[in-house]
């Protein structure tokens, strides 16, 4: 006995969970399969957070999960400082110059999760499976089949895959994903400063890799330390006071000393991006079409933005009396979302590769640039825009009434 859906999307971490609540009103009939429900809030700040733009900010308010974030923990930030470790270079973006209150805000994801789980619980025509696991996948057009490890059968016109980097439904589509190391890990660590964070993000390009700190509400910072695999076993190994202090120096003591370090966790980085989004029956989106470095905190944005365009193609194609799940629909999804992607993931790979070569002439070009960079106010404001969600080929729930919206 198999329990028919419109759509199955697989995966319910932050993507997965934005696209069923962006089609909670499409009169959709839609499950999302998740083998684990995220944690529940508590009072420490949880590990893994991410810095959220303002478009993927715009899309948790319309569909109501963002004022239930903000209940939990958010945490605004309203500056940028980037740097390079090697020499002068510096560039530095200001909310009030933009004439916003923030640039974005750095929520913890499972604070993300459990906001808009919220959400989808109180719409009729959204289930939430889970904890469950995926156990087949058939894939075909109109009509495809997944198989719980329970003996649950379930069907839809469209199974998306929602389910992270290495995508079971990617596999089964047969869409190859080419993925790329770094030969870098990050450290994720929550902790205190002697310095007031100052509401800013702070990001240090060392030829090791990135040091980003993120700030928190309660005044701490959450910081992504990329290292290169030869250094992180030691790094790691560093009890908390030898930790604190090997940071605070790696961080050129910007924010003081480190006052307090908590429990660290480890990430391996690499990137990577599929050719295809879509095929007969099943549409891939977040990282489990692609994945990029961190160090510009666009990972969750990019997800989230795949999930507004595909609900917007899907639910355009329906009003219109067209089949929504047909592959040439699908296929206004993957030309919308594969330039942007692909050209962010290229980015980060540039930049990551700029920032660790030593070369002495181009970290001389790169200083420089950072330089001119920071005085050339529109190219500087451009960047800063597309990063922050404000300009581009957005989908309408992302979309400001005015810019600054
Ligand atoms: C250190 C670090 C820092 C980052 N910082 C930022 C940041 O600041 N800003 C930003 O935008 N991005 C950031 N990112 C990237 C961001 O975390 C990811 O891009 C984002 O979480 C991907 O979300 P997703 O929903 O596509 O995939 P996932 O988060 O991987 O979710 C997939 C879900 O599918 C479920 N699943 C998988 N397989 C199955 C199965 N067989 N059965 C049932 N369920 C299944 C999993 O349990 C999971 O919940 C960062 C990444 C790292 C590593």
């Amino acid at each position: 006995m198999s329990r028919h859906y419109d759509i199955l999307i697989a995966g319910g971490g932050i993507t997965g969970l934005t696209l069923a609540c962006v089609l909670k009103d499409a009169g959709l009939k839609i499950a999302v399969i998740e083998r684990q429900a995220p944690q529940p809030h508590e009072p420490e700040y949880a590990l893994r957070v991410s810095a959220i733009n303002r478009a993927s900010q715009r899309t948790f308010s319309a569909v109501g999960a963002f004022e239930q974030m903000a209940a939990l923990r958010v945490s605004p930030f309203r500056d940028m400082h980037v740097w390079d470790s090697t020499g002068a270079g510096q560039i530095h973006f200001d909310s009030a110059e933009l004439g916003l209150d923030a640039l974005g805000c750095i929520i913890e994801n499972r604070v993300v999760q459990l906001a808009l789980l919220d959400v989808l619980q109180q719409s009729e025509n959204l289930h939430w499976l889970c904890p469950a696991e995926i156990e087949s996948i058939e894939l075909a057009a109109g009509n495809s089949r997944i198989g719980l490890t329970d003996g649950t059968g379930l069907s839809a016109a469209l199974v998306v895959g929602a389910d992270g980097a290495a995508s079971a439904v990617r596999s089964a589509a047969g869409i190859e994903l080419a993925r790329s190391s770094y030969q870098q890990q990050a450290i994720v660590c929550t902790v205190g400063t002697e310095l007031d964070h100052a509401e800013t993000a702070w990001q240090c390009f060392r030829p090791s890799g990135p040091l980003a700190f993120l700030p928190l509400a309660d005044g701490r910072c959450s910081i992504v330390w990329s290292l290169a695999e030869d250094e992180i076993e030691s790094v790691l190994a560093l009890d908390d006071d030898a930790f604190a202090a090997a940071l605070a120096q790696a961080f050129e003591f910007r924010l003081g000393e480190i006052t307090s370090v908590s429990g660290r966790a480890v990430f391996p980085l690499g990137h990577g991006h599929v050719d295809e989004y879509i095929r007969p029956g099943v549409a891939l989106i977040g990282d489990a079409a692609h994945q990029i470095h961190p160090l510009a905190g666009q990972g969750a944005n990019l997800g989230i933005m795949d999930a507004a365009c595909l609900a917007q193609v899907i639910v355009r194609a329906r009003t219109a009396g067209r089949d929504w799940s047909a592959l040439h629909t699908l296929r206004k999804y993957e030309r919308w979302r594969k330039g942007d992607n692909r050209l962010m993931e290229n980015a980060m790979t540039a930049f990551k590769y700029l920032f660790s070569n030593q070369d002495p002439v181009l970290a001389a070009v790169r200083n420089a640039g950072l330089g001119i960079a920071d005085r050339l106010g529109p190219l500087k404001y451009t960047f800063m825009q597309h990063a922050m969600g404000v300009s581009g080929d957005l989908p309408e729930i992302a979309k400001a009434v005015g810019w600054r919206d």
